[in-house]
């Protein structure tokens, strides 16, 4: 190719297609294409048009970007400037076009074309513009971001992404100046910034702020395809200088393990993740209805609206030197740390072209560097790739394949995706508070009803009390009033008579005694007639004073008993008002008791739709012979991963989200049989999910289903309860919890009670699980675990039978390997318990499964010495023969002929039986 034309993602393309290439790249309208919505209303309109639920967004709200590209140059280092003096530099940059010239010898150049091209002299503060500002600024709104840095070691991707710049501001690398930009942009009231800081050496990887933290593994969200690091530590960040010291401390963890492990930072790959979580606030408007009830939105709903929250993620990559992608093995390096750095690297190779070229298939799996950045290429995110090279001549080799690993990356495509969700959890908070605090006003209204309602009644009966006192007081004193004035005028008028009477009598005697005489009858008569006058007057006096006294008594008393009627009244008037008040609280909790009823009714609803699917799962495999509890758990597994996501599997894991597991565990002891007996089996059906094994048993799931076994009477109940318990003594950590609550004797009594074959199974399951665990065996078989396997194998099931068979294949090579070690003495546990004639019988089972567990068990049994004589006496020798001679697996024929060949104890009761015959 003539010197000056130009390539773009590939060799030997026309100079026209080139053309059309980067005026795709730089118009302004491709790139506004390629950048997520800028303002929140532009966000929510492209929400809007999915599901209404931010979780599920489809794949429609997606918007395409590109992955962005920089080539940044290093300047001579002083090596270089002596050793390269009379050399021209291996690349020339031409940054106003944004191209870049790869010199192939003085007359012969190639030409690339990047999205931004950095010179030796470009800043940090531009590096981080031109390349990580657009994806922190996507971060703040939202979606997921990633900006990684690739090249060969010493080129510059440590100086660009990593310094701290603490010596020289102007320092500053791309990490740094990125937390500045989102400390600046969020507030610690409705934000949370967190990180994880992690290293990746030979497919492990590492935590490097907790260094003892050594083997983190990737957990897949199997619905969504989220990859996250549950085991990885993550600190919150307050504050700038608290992010510096985390970094600095990261750092010097990385040097100590590099000098452990004996290597340098320049072979492993560096990942800092940056989770910023934001509540969105004031965007219940915008937000899609929640259901309605009749067609009418329930008031209490739409107040309890749960917040969205946006949940994006930053990630960092320095990755390790590209070089050894080619000369791994040739500087001393391990074979296995050759492989591992190549693995990754490679991989990452891989997965780009593969992208670039519209493969079908993107080998995702092959590393876990590209398991981790599965969302940076062709996922989620928006991404920024920092291509660095160095100037020397030198490594043209090395310059030119990182060019083209860059030009490669220009061609994947993302969509990015907004990271929105409805935050149920905070919503359960809320509701909870709610209820509370309605239950406790409505509590302190009713006993201050109550109060009120007594006072007002003691009141009135002591002022009532007070005004018939007073009356009758009263009443009392104008009597004796009145009698004392009756008494004392009838006096006074007695008075008056008789003084009228002696000087009537003075008068006639003096004047004319004669006619005195004549006439005494008549005065006598006229002063009797005046004193009857008198006192006439003086009653009708009295009748007119008591009257008077009396209609003023009765005055007082009507209005004394209208001022009672008017309290009465604004007192009914107040008990009116507060009965109301108690109606309204009474209606909000019947509606809030309604809610949660109905979230009660979704959780039957889908453990019903969860156990449909597990029993059709199971009669689906019921053609084929079973292999066992893990093939079914494998089967619903990989069912599960076939599931589009819509099926009930989803919606558990939805509920699982949604409900919270704490409150699915609670239900487990509800009064109602109905409930206990749904929460078990989605319990059940979360347990068969290794992922939230841990979680389960975090809070407190494992000792509740243990409970269950001991306390209920339901078989159903104790059936799917042995299921998940099986599921989870599939983990060592769980096998040992389970020992120390006396799970061994409870799956025992359960054993020994249960009649169904389907609970047998279970619970055989589980206790085949706990004898492959060589810490247990003493305690298994001490608290009866050998016996309660022997027991079910009355029931007769080839399924029940294939567990026990696999429980004692398990506990026989555990302690096959105890006694090689030298931890065990004597004869084996399985024979002391009466396990041998079982076995014996079994080695000839039809069931494949079995017989291959039993014959397991034999070749274990047989290794050691001490158990010769028995397995003789009990024909397992004439078992072992037959297994040399025609076991249909290669491994087990092999291991029966080597432990016959190597008993001195069978080779002399062989040749004995020879001769014999
Ligand atoms: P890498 O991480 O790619 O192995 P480093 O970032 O450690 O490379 O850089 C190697 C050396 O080159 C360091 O001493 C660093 O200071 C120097 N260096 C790298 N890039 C630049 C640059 N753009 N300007 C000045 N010095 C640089
Ligand atoms: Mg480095």
């Amino acid at each position: 190719m003539a010197s000056g034309s130009y390539r773009n993602g590939g060799p030997k393309l026309s100079a026209k297609l080139d053309r059309q290439h980067s005026a795709v790249y730089s118009t302004p309208k491709a790139s506004a294409k390629s950048r997520p919505p800028a303002t929140p209303a532009a966000a929510s309109s492209l929400r809007r048009s999915g599901s209404g639920n931010p979780a599920s967004t489809p794949a429609s709200n997606k918007v395409p970007g590109r992955v962005r590209v920089a080539v940044r140059l290093r300047p001579r280092n002083a090596e270089e400037l002596v050793a390269d003096a009379d050399f021209a530099d291996c690349v020339e940059l031409l940054p106003e076009l944004k191209r870049l010239k790869l010199r192939k010898n003085n007359w012969d150049s190639e030409t690339y074309e990047f999205d931004e091209v950095l010179t030796e002299f470009a800043s940090q503060k531009r590096v981080y513009e031109v390349v990580a500002k657009p994806v922190v600024e996507s971060v703040l709104e939202g979606y997921n971001g990633t900006v990684m840095a690739y090249g060969q070691t010493g080129t510059g991707k440590t100086f660009t992404l990593g310094r701290l710049g603490e010596e020289d501001n102007a320092a500053r690398g791309i990490m740094v100046r990125a937390m500045e930009d989102i400390l600046a942009d969020t507030s610690p009231d409705t934000d949370s910034i967190s990180v994880s800081y992690l290293q990746l050496y030979m497919e492990t990887i590492q935590d490097l702020l907790v260094p003892g933290n050594d083997n983190i593994a990737i957990v897949e969200d199997p619905k969504t395809g989220d990859v996250s690091l549950p085991g990885a530590t993550i600190v919150e960040i307050r504050d700038q200088r608290n992010f510096v010291e985390l970094l600095r401390r990261g750092e010097a963890h990385r040097f100590a393990a590099n000098t452990k492990l004996n290597t340098e930072s320049s072979r492993s790959h560096a990942i800092l993740m940056v989770h910023v979580k934001r509540s969105i606030k004031g965007r219940h408007d915008a937000e899609p209805s929640l259901p309605r009830e009749n067609g009418n939105a329930s008031p209490l709903l739409s107040s309890l609206r749960p917040p969205i929250v946006r949940k994006s993620k930053l990630v960092v990559v320095d990755l390790a030197g590209s070089e050894r992608i080619d000369k791994s093995g040739s500087e001393g390096h391990s074979l296995e740390e050759a492989k591992s750095i190549n693995l990754s690297l490679s991989a990452l190779g891989k997965c780009i072209n593969s992208l670039a070229e519209n493969s079908p298939h993107v080998p995702f799996r092959d590393s876990k560097l590209t398991r981790l950045l599965r969302d940076s290429f062709g996922g989620t995110a928006r991404t920024s790739l920092v291509v660095t090279i160095g100037p020397s001549p030198r490594h043209r080799g090395e310059t030119a394949s990182t060019v083209m690993f860059g030009q490669r990356a220009m061609k994947v495509e993302n969509m990015v995706k907004l990271k929105e969700e409805f935050d149920y959890k905070s919503l359960c908070r809320r509701l909870d508070i709610e209820i509370d605090k309605l239950i406790a006003a409505n509590e302190r209204q009713l006993k201050d009803f109550e109060d009120e309602v007594e006072r007002i009644r003691a009141d009135a009966q002591s002022r009532i009390a007070e005004a018939e006192i007073n009356y009758m007081n009263s009443l009392e004193n104008e009597r004796s009033k009145y009698q004392t004035d009756y008494l004392e005028s009838i006096k006074k008028l007695e008075e008056k008579w008789r003084m009228n009477h002696q000087s009537s009598n003075n008068d006639k005697t003096r004047v004319a005694h004669e006619q005195c005489l004549e006439k005494t009858c008549n005065i006598e008569g006229s002063t009797a007639s005046n004193s009857e006058e008198i006192t006439r007057v003086g009653q009708l006096l009295l009748n007119e004073k008591l009257l008077r006294e009396s209609t003023e008594e009765v005055n007082d008393l009507k209005s004394q008993v209208l001022h009672w009627k008017n309290l009465e009244a604004s007192a009914s008037a107040e008990i009116i008002k507060l009965r109301k008040m108690l109606d309204n609280e009474a209606n909000q909790k019947q509606k809030l008791e309604e809610e949660i009823r109905i979230l009660k009714g979704q959780l039957l609803q889908l453990s019903v739709e969860a156990d449909k699917t597990r029993r059709s799962l199971e009669s689906g495999g019921s053609g084929k012979s079973l292999t066992g509890l893990d093939s079914i758990m494998s089967q619903a597994r990989h069912s599960q991963l076939r599931d589009s996501g819509n099926g009930p599997k989803a919606s558990i894991a939805k509920l699982f989200e949604q409900v919270g597991l704490q409150k699915i565990l609670s239900l487990l002891e509800s009064e109602d049989a109905d409930v206990r007996i749904h929460a078990v089996k989605v319990v059940a059906n979360l347990a068969a999910e290794e992922a939230n094994q841990e979680k389960i048993v975090e809070a407190g799931g494992l000792t509740s289903l243990l409970m269950l076994l001991r306390i209920s009477e339901d078989e159903t109940i104790r059936r799917v309860a042995a299921g998940a318990i099986a599921n989870l003594a599939m983990n060592e950590t769980n096998q040992e919890l389970i020992m120390a609550q006396s799970g061994i004797s409870l799956l025992s009594m359960t054993a020994a009670d249960a009649e169904d074959p389907q609970t047998l199974r279970m619970v055989a399951g589980a206790v085949a699980n706990l004898c492959g665990n060589d810490r247990l065996q003493t305690r298994l078989r001490g608290e009866g675990g050998i016996k309660a396997l022997l027991g079910m194998v009355r029931c007769g099931h080839p399924d029940v039978l294939a567990q026990v068979a696999r429980g004692i294949a398990n506990f026989a090579k555990c302690e096959s390997r105890a006694s090689t070690q030298g931890n065990k003495v004597g004869k084996s546990l399985l024979i002391e318990d009466g396990a041998l004639p079982w076995i014996v019988k079994s080695a000839n089972s039809e069931a494949a499964p079995i017989r291959r567990h039993v014959e397991l068990a034999l070749c274990h049994l047989a290794q050691h010495e001490v158990n010769a004589n028995d397995m003789i006496s009990e024909g397992a020798l004439w078992e072992l023969v037959r297994i040399s001679q025609d076991c249909s697996r290669e491994d087990i024929r092999t291991l029966a002929h080597r432990t016959l060949t190597s008993s001195p104890t069978f080779q002399s009761e062989l040749r004995r039986l020879c001769i014999e015959c």
